[in-house]
């Protein structure tokens, strides 16, 4: 919930990971939609589908060897948000990214250098980045890093909480006052009027939708001022990243990068609405 107002049911969607119906129900002030009744095991139902948790999915995602990784198009994603960190942060300083899922975007901004960047998760996908060498913080090495950051990420996190204003309070207790958040989640003023349609909406996993009034109301109870620049660079390589996913794209390949892909993203997001709200700055 994220003004806690006069909810209504808005329909009944089908999660296509586990085949199970979910209600969802919208906040009638705020437009806030979710699950109503999700997944209570969510790495149950996740293994019901054959994926393990991992930010948004995981299939493009491997634990393998750095050539396995380099392959898949999360790389584009990993290098548009390193790049808006360094627009954010152009003399580098501490980076969260939380909810890190198994540590890939903190594996890739440590390789490049310029930060100094840790991860948090919690599950095995942290459990074993932790284990491999990767700077991921545990509950207890967080709240020692309390206030201390200047840039926080939340890559396709929020979507994941039942209660996402909690997790932006915790987000924010991280960064320093005009500390830097940068997110990306959902918005349903790129849904389709039949929900079940929407490719986005994935009930199995991610419980909490956002729209423009939502996200500035959560932000603003989590003690965020939020920010719309018109756009910023590394922004081309993240909607490049959801793009080639919209088009079942999942490997880098000399086919993929024929791909007139630029103009076909810029296109896309805007009818999605993907990166309309990034940013916050901690109040
Ligand atoms: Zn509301």
């Amino acid at each position: 919930m994220v003004c806690e107002c006069t909810t209504e049911p808005a329909g009944k969607v089908i999660g296509r990971r586990t085949g199970r119906d979910f209600h969802l129900q919208r906040c009638i002030v705020c437009g806030f939609l979710f699950v109503n009744d999700p997944c209570t095991d969510q790495g149950g139902a996740q293994a019901a589908a054959g994926t393990v948790l991992d930010g948004d999915d995981n299939s493009e995602e491997f634990v393998g060897e750095a050539p396995e990784r380099e392959a898949t198009i999360r790389h584009y994603e990993w290098r548009g948000v390193e790049r808006v960190a360094r627009h954010f942060l152009p003399d580098g300083g501490k980076w969260i990214d939380y909810g890190c899922g198994s540590g890939g975007l903190v594996r890739f901004a440590k390789a490049k250098g310029r930060f100094q960047v840790m991860g948090y998760d919690v599950g095995a996908g942290a459990d074993r980045a932790h284990a491999n060498g990767l700077p991921i913080l545990c509950k207890a090495e967080l709240e020692q890093h309390a206030g201390t950051f200047d840039f926080a990420t939340s890559i396709n996190v929020l979507e994941r909480h039942a209660d996402p204003v909690s997790e932006l309070i915790r987000i924010r207790a991280l960064l320093k006052p005009g500390g830097v958040l940068f997110f990306l989640t959902s918005n349903t003023a790129g849904a389709p009027e039949t929900l079940n349609e929407w490719s986005v909406l994935c009930p199995d996993i991610h419980v909490s939708y956002f729209n423009y009034v939502s996200i500035k109301i959560a932000l603003a109870r989590g003690r965020f001022e939020q920010e719309y620049p018109r756009w910023l660079p590394g922004l081309s390589d993240i909607v490049r990243h959801k793009a080639l996913r919209y088009l079942g794209i999942r490997k880098r390949s000399f086919l993929e990068k024929a791909i007139p892909i630029r103009p076909i993203a810029r296109l896309l997001a805007k009818r999605g609405h993907w990166v309309d709200y990034t940013v916050a700055i901690a109040c």
